[in-house]
């Protein structure tokens, strides 16, 4: 019987074999910054293609884009980032410690409950909020807390060198933004119709208030989203269509069926441009197993695309206010809205209106840990214990390891000229250190699904010793027949 995961297994196989290291760790290391060492670079890419694979390569309406991080401060304010995306906090009059007040636990109820919504920079929403029974998690002391108040999750900084001209600026919270704003470019060049969608993968930074659990939760992070353009009226479709597509997508990458499930928000919950809204959740082993957001699908309606119509309305007072972004109001919508720049016209129709929006918004980190965690297991064989990682072949950093059985009679060489083959179409790794079971456990915990033994008989009949990673079965494959095989099995 597999052990139940803990994180703290996955953290220090993570660090040990070299997926995951602390940021900066010579220095002592940055809080809840992480970085990608030599397999976990491997395998983050990995789930990026895969994402791509599923949402972009494989269909033919959906197009890809890369935007900039920095964006036009307008268009901060236009999507509400700049006025509304904030957490409220309280701060822990005995140590402190600053909590987001949606994640602090009850004294009489222990439920980790995780799933407000941003909140408006509006101190008034603070007092609606009691917090008398509720615990610091730093300290533990009850109900002995500051007042709520807001806490704003965009990291700015200063672009221009001049003080004249220079602008306060922000890191995009979120990279859909750069698809709302390229929709006109998109919709000009690329002969697509709607419905379509365009999708990015790409760097999003938030100064979240408490971090956590390794790359579950970071201030500097990767999504991967969709926005899908539709006909109102049919976007209830769509967002069905997509709420399967994705659930499906990490079912086929291996992720177990009783660790994920939909958790459908109900209506008091929904920011308020949506419409309906729906988390992908995973249950992660933080405590004692929780479910935890692992992607959002959201329909958003034509708010945005309306939202950017008003931006565009206001530059002119961004000018006229030396680009500082605390003067400006949004400018009031066009009674026309519908005609505006960013509409759409349907030429068969002959109708003209802004689309609705489904998004599905996954986070490349945290699906990453999902995939580790449940990839990893133990198991006893012949008395010792076997660490592993059982990932999907599209997903291991190394598809297969070359091993010469000992470092004579020429199977290096052999071994060697077997492994720059299989280069030519998949990360492929040369070993022929140690005795050949620890090999094998090597490639066991790095999640390399084959592994391939040159030994004596290889020169008489040309044949290889071929191991499965998951049964630990081996069988003999002739060398001209190695490429092909592993290709299909590995579906590369
Ligand atoms: P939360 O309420 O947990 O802060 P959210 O609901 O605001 O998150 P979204 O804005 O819906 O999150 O982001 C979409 C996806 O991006 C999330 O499902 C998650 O996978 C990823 N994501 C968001 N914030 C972070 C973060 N700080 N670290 C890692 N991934 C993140």
């Amino acid at each position: 019987m597999a052990k139940i995961t803990k994180l703290d297994d996955i953290v220090s196989l993570c660090k040990r074999r070299g997926f995951i290291f602390q940021s900066s760790e010579i220095y002592g290391g940055l809080a809840s910054c992480y970085d990608y060492g030599p397999l976990g670079v491997e395998l983050k890419r990995n789930v990026r293609k895969a994402w791509w694979k599923s949402v972009v390569q494989t269909r033919d309406d959906v197009v890809g884009l890369d935007c900039s991080i920095l964006m036009h401060p307008l268009v901060w304010k236009a999507s509400g980032h700049a006025d509304k995306f904030a957490d409220l906090i309280a701060e822990c009059k005995k140590c402190n410690t600053r909590s987001r007040i949606d994640h602090l636990k009850e004294k009489s109820n222990t439920a980790d409950d995780e799933h407000t919504e941003h909140i408006s920079i509006d101190a008034a929403q603070a007092h609606a909020h009691d917090l008398t029974n509720k615990i610091c998690p730093a300290c533990g002391a009850v109900g002995n807390f500051t007042e709520p108040m807001p806490f704003r999750l965009m990291f700015e900084t200063q672009m221009g060198a001049n003080v004249d001209d220079s602008m306060k600026m922000f890191l995009r919270p979120e990279t859909a933004q750069g698809i709302f704003v390229n929709f006109r470019n998109v919709l000009d060049t690329a002969r697509v119709k709607i419905p379509f969608g365009i999708a990015q993968i790409g760097k999003s930074f938030r100064n979240e208030v408490t971090t956590k659990a390794f790359i579950f939760r970071t201030r500097e992070f990767e999504q991967a989203e969709l926005e899908f353009f539709c006909e109102p009226g049919t976007d209830e479709k769509w967002y069905e269509h997509w709420k399967e597509k994705r659930f499906n997508w990490y079912l086929a990458l291996g992720i177990k069926k009783e660790n994920l499930q939909f958790r459908q928000h109900d209506p008091d919950e929904l920011a308020h441009y949506a419409k309906a809204c729906v988390d992908i959740e995973y249950k992660f082993p933080f405590g004692s197993g929780d479910w935890q957001e692992l992607e959002g699908i959201a329909n958003r309606t034509d708010y945005d695309l309306r939202q950017h119509q008003r931006g565009i309305r206001t530059l002119n007072d961004w000018f006229e206010n030396n680009n500082d972004l605390s003067k400006i109001q949004l400018k009031a919508e066009d009674p026309d809205y519908h005609k505006g720049p960013l509409s759409y016209f349907d030429q068969e129709n002959k109708k003209r209106y802004i689309p609705y929006v489904i998004e599905p918004s996954a986070g490349i980190d945290r699906s990453t840990l999902a995939f580790l965690v449940d990839a990893y297991d133990e198991e006893q064989v012949r008395g010792e214990t076997r660490n592993l990682l059982r990932f999907h072949p599209q997903l291991a950093p190394i598809k297969t390891a070359v091993f010469p059985l000992v470092k004579k009679e020429g199977m290096p060489d052999t071994a060697k000229k077997i492994c720059n083959e299989l280069k030519k179409y998949f990360n492929c790794f040369y070993d022929q250190k140690g005795a050949i079971g620890r090999r094998y456990r090597r490639q066991d915990e790095a999640g390399t699904p084959f592994c391939v033994t040159i030994d004596g008989q290889t020169k008489e009949d040309n044949t290889v010793t071929l191991r499965d990673r998951d049964s630990m079965e081996q069988i003999r494959l002739s060398t001209d027949k190695l490429s092909g095989y592993l290709r299909k099995k590995l579906e590369m």
